[in-house]
C-alpha cells in the first residue's frame, strides 16, 4: 500500500493540477464572474512562476514531504492516531478535518502576526482574482505551512492516505474558491455549506480589511460560521469591489521579482488593526496625486449594467473620497475626521473599515 502510494504520489499530485486548471480556466472563459481588466500574460506569469519556485523548493528543502512522514509515523507508530490504534475509516476523517482546522487556524494567525502578514499579504496583494491567486503564495509561507503541518502529522498521526487525499483537495479547493466563475446564486447558497465557494473567498480578498479578516477558510466553510470570521458577501458587490490590498496596486508589483520582494517593503500594512498599531502613515495622507495616478492605472471602468447597478454605491464612495489635493466636497473640509467616519457610518462601513474608506475610494473618483 505504502508502495503504491509513494510510487504514484507526485503523478497523483500532477495529474490533479493539470486537470483541474484546465477545468477551471474553461469555466473561467465560459462564465465569468467579474469582467477581466488586466492582460493574463503579466499576472500569469508571476503567479504561476511562483507556483514552480514552489513546487520545486518543497521538493528540496522537504525531501520526506507530508505523505512520506506519515508513512514514516505509521510505521513507527508515531502520533496519537497510530499510538491509540484508532480504525482506519475513523482516523482517515479526523485526519482531514484536524489537518483542515490548522490550515485555517493558520490562515488566521497569518493574518494577525504582522511578521507573517508580510509574507501573506502577498497573496492579497493580487490586483485580479482567478485560478491563479489560489496558486499565488510566497514561498516563506509554503515553507512555514509545510513546517507546521510536519509538526502536525508527528503528533496526531493520521494516515498517510489521508495526508495525501487532503494535499490534493486543498491544491484543487484553492483552486476552485480563487476561480472567476459565475455560479447562480441558488446553487451557491446550497454550496457554501458544504465547500468554500468563489463568491465566499472573494470577500477575502476585497480591499476592505474588515472583509480581509473574514472567510478565512479552504476547504470546508464551517470553521468560519463556528468561530465567527463568516461574512456572506462583500459591501460593495462581487462585480464592483476593489480586489487586493491598498499597499501594492501597480502592474509593476505583479512581477515575479517585486512579488518575492514584497514582505520586506513598507510597512505591515494592508491590515487595519496591524496597520494602526504599527503607528503607520494615515491612509488619508497617502491618496496625493500620485497615488491617485497609481490607483488610476487599475482601475475597472464599469460596464454599462454595472453603471446602472452600481451607480449608488459609487455615489458613496464618491462622496467619501477626500484628500487636501482634490477635494471634492467642500463641506467634508469643516468636519474633519469624525465627519469622515460619520459618513462611513452612514454608508455602512464597519469600524475597521473606516479609516481606509477614503484610501480605496480614488480608484472610482475619475470615473
Ligand atoms: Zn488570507
Amino acid at each position: 500500500m505504502h508502495e503504491t502510494i509513494l510510487e504514484y504520489e507526485a503523478l497523483v499530485r500532477l495529474v490533479a493540477f493539470v486537470g483541474i486548471f484546465a477545468a477551471m480556466v474553461r469555466w473561467e472563459v465560459a462564465a465569468p464572474r467579474r469582467r477581466r481588466e488586466l492582460g493574463r500574460g503579466l499576472r500569469w506569469t508571476g503567479n504561476l512562476g511562483i507556483a514552480s519556485i514552489n513546487a520545486m523548493l518543497l521538493r528540496a528543502t522537504f525531501p520526506a514531504l507530508a505523505v512520506g512522514l506519515a508513512m514514516m509515523a505509521e510505521e513507527r507508530g508515531w502520533g496519537l492516531c497510530n499510538a491509540i490504534g484508532v480504525p482506519r475509516w475513523v482516523a482517515f476523517v479526523a485526519s482531514l478535518l484536524v489537518l483542515d482546522l490548522t490550515i485555517y487556524l493558520q490562515h488566521v494567525m497569518f493574518h494577525a502576526v504582522p511578521a507573517l502578514w508580510r509574507l501573506h499579504r502577498m497573496h492579497h496583494a493580487d490586483l485580479e482574482f482567478d485560478v491563479t491567486t489560489g496558486v499565488r503564495f510566497h514561498p516563506l509561507e509554503i515553507i512555514l505551512s509545510m513546517g507546521l503541518k510536519l509538526g502536525l502529522i508527528l503528533a496526531f498521526g493520521p494516515p498517510a492516505v489521508a495526508v495525501l487525499v487532503f494535499e490534493v483537495l486543498l491544491n484543487a479547493t484553492s483552486m476552485f474558491n480563487h476561480g472567476n466563475v459565475r455560479i447562480p446564486g441558488a446553487v451557491d447558497r446550497v454550496l457554501r455549506w458544504v465547500v468554500v465557494t468563489p463568491d465566499m473567498h472573494r470577500v477575502h480578498h476585497s480591499i476592505h480589511p474588515s472583509e480581509t479578516n473574514s472567510n478565512f477558510g479552504f476547504n470546508v466553510p464551517w470553521w468560519d460560521r463556528l468561530l465567527g470570521t463568516y461574512r456572506a458577501q462583500p459591501v460593495d458587490g462581487h462585480e464592483t469591489m476593489a480586489i487586493g490590498i491598498e499597499q501594492f496596486r501597480t502592474e509593476r508589483d505583479l512581477r515575479l521579482d517585486r512579488m518575492l520582494l514584497q514582505p520586506l517593503r513598507g510597512p505591515a500594512g494592508g491590515d487595519a488593526t496591524v496597520h494602526r498599531k504599527n503607528g503607520a502613515r494615515d491612509p488619508r495622507r497617502r491618496v496625493g496625486r500620485e497615488e491617485q495616478d497609481r490607483f488610476r492605472n487599475v482601475r475597472r471602468p464599469a460596464n454599462t449594467a454595472e453603471r446602472v447597478e452600481g451607480v449608488e454605491a459609487r455615489q458613496r464612495r464618491f462622496h467619501l473620497f477626500v484628500t487636501e489635493e482634490r477635494p471634492v466636497d467642500r463641506s467634508f473640509d469643516h468636519r474633519g475626521r469624525d465627519g469622515i467616519d460619520a459618513a462611513a457610518v452612514r454608508c455602512g462601513a464597519s469600524s475597521s473599515a473606516r479609516l481606509r474608506t477614503s484610501a480605496c475610494t480614488p480608484a472610482f473618483a475619475a470615473e
